[in-house]
């Protein structure tokens, strides 16, 4: 393929995956947006490997690369549990960032790659090879923390050492000195240490940086995350002279920062502070998940009562949470709303910005059974509606509905916007136990006068539901 026939197709690709990113911002064409990413793809992958810059000899590695990568990549799709989502992306950022760390090194032995580079244009190559491998260091381990927080392995609580901004603050100093000891080294063996040193300390601070975060702010990290990856992938774009690389890398950093701002606003937490890390350590103790102890008393429901509560109800509001995911109660979830619906009522969907553990997880899940579009809506849409609601259901979700977020200043979550279920006429959450949600906070909706429990699995408690609503 020529130079200027792999232009072109990167020029469509690039167009395809605004095209995509677009698509995604809504669920009704988020398919079609996926298309067009899958397809921008393809393109990218052949004009780079059919491209000017490989030669017939790479082949047999590329095509053994491809093979196994995507042997891994389409065993993971198809095993990967949806509540497992938040931790699959982040182990797929940190493999962004591993490849932009390898690149660097890679790019900085090869005699090749600077052999016709002198002055300026040496020194400018250099400071990407070191940029590149500091993003990708940093990208690469934080998102293994990240992985390791969200899928259990590592203690979600956040880990504050003493003085941690001033030792972030000496890390950030040594980087920059031995960046300028990287760039006056005369040979590649004097540069390796540097390089090495501030691959380290880039490797620590990733390392610390998420270690510091806990609580509900972790899906802003995530977020956070998924925009260094796309600076790591730009980073690269920049040391392999790969345009597309270097534009498609820009496309994800800066929708993961957008993201990551939206996020915090729903929030109501400001970016800096997320970054700053220790959420949900009121007094420096770390909350720890489900250790908060019940204060009050609560009225239990059965699910046949259940059904009669809102078989006499015109205006329906469903809250799900992570609890549905965990549940997989979706089917059944559109199945009580399209009896509930034939009926008369009228039913509608509540989604919180960070329901469930990843961006749009919710709507992922109630897409997937088929729940139509115009009835699920967003926290802003219908927040006011309550007081005009007969019942509101709670299904699996904890943190998202927690009045405390409002009244209670010293609450872990305070000033996170909630749905406020509690002003509906009559609330009922479905939850297994009174355990806590996410944050590690009790809930004082549970006591309040008009909140009925229906405790169990959310899946068995709707199928009770459905039967007798049947009836
Ligand atoms: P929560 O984690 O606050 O609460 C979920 C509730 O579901 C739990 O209290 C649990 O109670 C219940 N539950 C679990 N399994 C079942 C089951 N099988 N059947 C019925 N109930 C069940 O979830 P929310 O969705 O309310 O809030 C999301 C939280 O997660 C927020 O704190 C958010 O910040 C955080 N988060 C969000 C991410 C995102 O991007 N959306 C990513 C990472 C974290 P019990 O054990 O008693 O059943």
């Amino acid at each position: 393929m020529s130079e200027s026939l792999a232009t072109v197709s990167y020029l469509g690709a690039t167009i395809l995956f605004i095209l995509c990113l677009g698509g995604l911002s809504n669920q009704e064409t988020a398919r079609r947006g996926n298309l067009y990413g899958v397809i921008g793809m393809t393109i990218a992958v052949l004009a780079t490997v059919l491209g000017p810059h490989v030669g017939s000899a790479g082949y047999a590695w590329l095509i053994g690369a491809m093979v196994v990568g995507a042997s891994i990549g389409l065993y993971a799709a198809r095993t990967v549990q949806m509540t497992q989502m938040p931790e699959l992306v982040a182990l797929m950022h940190s493999m962004v960032g591993l490849a932009a760390m390898l690149v660097g090194f890679a790019n900085y032995i090869d005699p090749v790659a600077s052999a016709h580079m002198s002055g300026a244009e040496k020194a400018i190559h250099e400071v990407e090879i070191y940029v590149g491998i500091l993003i990708g260091a940093v990208t690469f381990s934080g998102s293994v923390i990240a992985f390791g927080k969200l899928s259990g392995k590592i203690s979600g609580n956040p880990l504050l050492l003493p003085a941690r901004h001033w030792i972030n603050l000496a890390g950030l100093l040594v980087v920059i000195y031995f960046g300028r000891e990287f760039l006056r080294a005369g040979s590649v063996g004097e540069g390796m240490t540097p390089l090495i040193v501030m691959t380290v300390i880039a490797l620590l601070f990733g390392i610390h940086m998420v270690m510091a975060i806990g609580g509900a702010d972790m899906p802003v990290v995530v977020s956070m995350l998924n925009s260094y990856s796309g600076w790591a992938a730009a980073a690269t774009g920049f040391m392999l002279s790969n345009d597309l690389l270097i534009v498609t890398g820009a496309l994800v950093g800066s929708s993961g920062a957008i993201l990551s701002y939206i996020m915090c606003a729903a929030m109501n937490r400001h970016f800096i502070s997320v970054i700053a890390g220790g959420f949900g350590t009121g007094g420096g103790t770390p909350a720890a998940a489900g250790a908060a102890q019940p204060a009050g008393e609560v009225v239990a429901i059965s699910a046949p009562d259940t059904a009669e509560l809102l078989r006499e109800a015109k205006n329906v509001i469903i809250v799900p949470g992570y609890g549905m995911a965990v549940a997989q109660a979706q089917h059944t979830v559109y199945e009580i709303t399209r009896l509930l619906r034939e009926k008369g009522v009228n039913v509608r969907f509540g989604i919180h910005p960070v329901a469930g553990r990843m961006p749009g997880h919710m709507n992922v899940l109630l897409a997937e059974a088929k729940v139509p579009y115009d009835i699920v809506q967003e926290m802003d849409e219908l927040n006011d509606d309550f007081p005009q609601t007969d019942v509101a259901m709670v299904i699996g979700a904890n943190d998202i509905v927690n009045p405390g977020a409002q009244d209670d200043p010293t609450s872990p979550i305070a000033g996170m916007p909630v749905l406020e279920v509690w002003k509906a006429k009559t609330s009922i959450v479905m939850k297994r136990s009174m355990a806590s949600g996410y944050a590690g906070v009790d809930n004082p909706l549970f006591y309040k006068e008009n909140n009925r429990m229906l405790f169990g699995d959310a899946k068995k408690m709707l199928d009770e539901v459905l039967v007798a609503l049947k009836a």
